[in-house]
């Protein structure tokens, strides 16, 4: 008989720091699992530990399932249904299933404590993982292990169990560090006659050093990719393909792709790096795609105040949308990243720069091996590249349409015949103050007829 259960999932996040890539692909996986199968996704948030659970965690986690488009069903917290858990507690011991013991406390102060121990019933538990196969425990080893401080405060297994059950969920999909709980769980589960769900252990996410990504070991959290201008989707994208892949060559995949070819079946079993490489590239991707208007709401916020209202500002689109990785980098394009750099790789599109006439010298240039050539020879390479200059801005001046080809038909021909590196150098030295830039067509193109004479 065909089962005609509704899917649920959750993804169970403690708030005890930033969460990284690995934690919002486990509420990806977990929500596309959901999406896939039209079942249902809970967030709970687990802040049952209340010394090392802060309120700014859990803001960020609403923040960044909302920046990144997960969207959930229901959502818990889990503190608010502490009665529920205590109940159950209670219902437990007075089963038999679990008992109070006095034992002295850990800290070694000497202090005698109420504690519960679960009556372990010590068998194999065999629960069979969606990812990694049957799995199987003897658990006699884990002894009559404790599921609450005291008959007041339940602790982390018995919380997750009664709340997986009073919740639906079907699906327990989480991080492989989990996999050890999971028969404790099971016992849990049993001792109250509750339907044991399906688990689904995730491989780690590793860093680019391939040591576990942890949200203690400085991984960057998630919130901060996004703060740096990073897209959202393509955060989301990167971190769906972190481990998974749908057996074909494609990377970039639409929301509604996803949600419709998900599986479970295809998360490798190894350990998946998260690298910022894969990363940038993701971005530059969908920056591609973006329209003008959505690049520009996201351009805008790190464009200097002082070129904000430039009518140069919209010319610059496409320039912008190649140089960059994530959004934060426009910085550097317009305002530089040290004091000697303080101009910035592209101020030179709003203001003349300065030219050190030395830099004209094609001879001179600083990728040349043989360089610094004599006093003399700079003079006579200085001289030629303003005959140059004279010349291009001669071939320019009856230039009637100004765009790309136009400019570099007027000059190509000439610069081929005198040397293009000879005559082309001097024309991106004048026009930009630099040695590296867009091709001197492209700039004399943005800058226009006027200002790229006067330069010239
Ligand atoms: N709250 C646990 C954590 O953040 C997850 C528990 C679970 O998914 O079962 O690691």
């Amino acid at each position: 008989m065909e089962n005609t259960q509704k899917i649920v999932t959750r993804f169970a996040p403690s708030p005890t720091g930033h969460m990284h890539a690995g934690s919002y692909r486990t509420a990806f996986f977990a929500y596309l699992f959901a999406k896939r199968n039209a079942g249902k996704f809970i967030l709970r948030i687990e802040d049952t530990d209340k010394e090392r659970s802060k309120d700014e965690y859990t803001q960020e986690i609403f923040s960044v399932f909302e920046k990144i488009g997960i969207s959930y069903d229901e959502k818990y917290i889990q503190s608010e249904n502490i009665e529920r858990h205590k109940e159950i507690l209670k219902r437990l011991i007075s089963e038999n299933k679990a008992y109070i013991s006095r034992e002295e406390a850990k800290d070694g102060s000497g202090v005698i404590k109420d504690i519960i121990r679960f009556r372990n019933p010590n068998k194999v538990v065999t629960f069979h993982d969606l990812i990694r196969g049957s799995i199987s425990t003897d658990t006699t080893d884990l002894g009559d292990f404790v599921i609450a401080k005291n008959i007041e405060e339940p602790l982390f297994h018995l919380a997750v169990v009664v709340d997986d059950h009073d919740e639906g969920i079907t699906h327990v999909i989480r991080a492989e560090e989990h996999i050890a709980n999971t028969p404790r769980q099971i016992l849990i589960h049993e001792a109250l006659g509750f339907d044991i769900p399906h688990y689904a252990h995730l491989p780690l996410v590793l860093a680019p050093d391939k040591t576990k990504m942890s949200k203690r070991k400085g991984a960057i959290p998630v919130v901060e990719y996004l703060a740096m201008g990073y897209l959202p989707q393509a955060l989301l994208n990167a971190i769906c393909l972190c481990g998974w892949n749908p057996g074909t060559e494609q990377e970039i995949f639409s929301r509604a792709e996803l949600e419709n070819i998900f599986d479970l079946e295809k998360v490798q079993k190894a350990g998946a790096v998260f690298g910022e490489d894969k990363l940038a590239w993701f971005n530059r991707e969908y920056i591609k795609n973006l329209s003008s208007e959505e690049f520009w709401d996201y351009a805008n916020p790190w464009i200097p105040n002082k070129f904000k209202d430039s009518p140069m500002l919209p010319k610059l689109e496409s320039i912008i949308r190649d140089r960059i990785e994530k959004f934060s980098d426009i910085k550097t394009l317009f305002e530089g990243t040290s004091p000697e750099f303080a101009e910035g790789e592209m101020s030179y599109f709003f203001e003349k720069p300065k030219v050190d006439e030395k830099m004209l010298a094609w001879l001179n240039r600083s990728g040349k091996s043989d360089r610094p050539i004599s006093e003399a020879d700079l003079g006579k390479e200085i001289e030629k590249a303003h005959e140059y200059l004279k010349q291009i801005k001669t071939l320019l001046e009856s230039l009637e349409t100004w765009d790309y080809e136009s400019i570099k038909g007027a000059i190509w021909d000439y610069a081929s015949s005198e040397g293009r590196g000879a005559v082309l150098w001097p024309m991106r030295v004048a026009l930009s103050g630099r040695e590296k830039s867009p091709d001197p067509f492209e700039i004399a193109s943005i800058l226009g007829k006027e200002e790229t004479l006067k330069r010239l």
